[in-house]
């Protein structure tokens, strides 16, 4: 499977993930520069593919919506380049925290990435805001929010962005579509307190951490509701397992059966269950 480029905006554009691996965004300037929002080194030739076929002269920023490996991890690739990086101070607090087992951890199984790129390692984002900012090129201006809830809602780092000229909210991992989301590194309560004034933010285009993006402000809210709703419903799961009324099976099934069976990623559920009830991801 081949990630997908569409066209988001006039001059944004989207790397689908195959299979409801991580998305990315490109915000291109009216001089060719641009701003990249977030980027896997695993994926490395995918960005740079739709860099070149979206005329992309130069990346100015790198902007990571939060910690995790599948959004930071060509950080080194960037900053070598002399791209500025721009994350909130939850997720840089969590990167310098957990950031380089994780890195040893998710690159453990591909050492031919430590081969292609010498030296790589976890590079902690420089340009560091603690509620909001703008990162502004010619015909962009870009207003980034950080959304973790207490600090910790799907992540410690979560952020939005919303690219005014053309209408674009980015959800990152807020937000996942058609796709099981990665519960187990979050907060669901704080998760769910976030999402709330997200039903009611304005944007033409919605953009999703993973799945297919969203075209228009009414199919979205129905994205951020279902959303919501799926989160809810596990965490009354998940309450149902401790308290002994229902096995970690039953729960499995469970997500995975009815008004969610048609949801891909379904090895997630199975994570999020055992994760929660051991505290350990792996
Ligand atoms: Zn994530």
């Amino acid at each position: 499977m081949k990630s997908i480029i569409q066209a988001i905006g006039r001059s944004a554009y989207c790397i689908i993930g195959p299979e409801g691996a991580t998305n990315f965004a490109i915000i291109k300037a009216n001089d060719g520069s641009a701003v990249l929002i977030d980027s896997d080194i695993r994926r490395i030739d995918e960005i740079e593919e739709a860099l070149k076929l979206t005329g992309c002269r130069e990346i100015k920023y790198l902007v990571n919506t939060h910690e995790h490996f599948d959004h930071t991890s060509a950080n080194y690739y960037f900053a070598r380049r002399g791209v500025a990086i721009v994350a909130s101070r939850g997720c840089v607090q969590a990167m310098k925290k957990d950031g380089e087992k994780d890195f040893a951890r998710m690159l453990a199984p591909a050492p031919h990435i430590y081969q292609r790129f010498p030296g790589i390692r976890m590079i902690l984002p420089e340009v560091v805001f603690d509620n909001t900012t703008t990162v502004t090129l010619p015909g962009v201006s870009l207003d980034i929010k950080y959304c973790a809830e207490n600090g910790h809602s799907h992540s410690k780092g979560d952020t939005t962005l919303y690219f005014n000229e053309d209408e674009i909210l980015i959800a990152g991992d807020l937000l996942y579509t058609e796709v099981h989301p990665v519960t187990f590194f979050g907060n669901i309560p704080n998760w769910l307190t976030t999402l709330k004034p997200l039903f009611q933010t304005h944007y033409k285009q919605l953009l999703p951490g993973h799945g297919p993006k969203v075209e228009g402000q009414q199919a979205g809210r129905a994205y951020f509701k279902k959303m919501y709703d799926y989160l809810e419903d596990f965490y009354a799961h998940l309450q149902e397992i401790k308290s002994g009324r229902k096995s970690a099976q039953d729960v499995a099934e469970y997500m995975m059966s009815g008004v969610y069976a048609s949801l891909g990623k379904t090895r997630m559920v199975e994570r999020n269950i055992h994760q929660f009830l051991t505290g350990r991801w792996y």
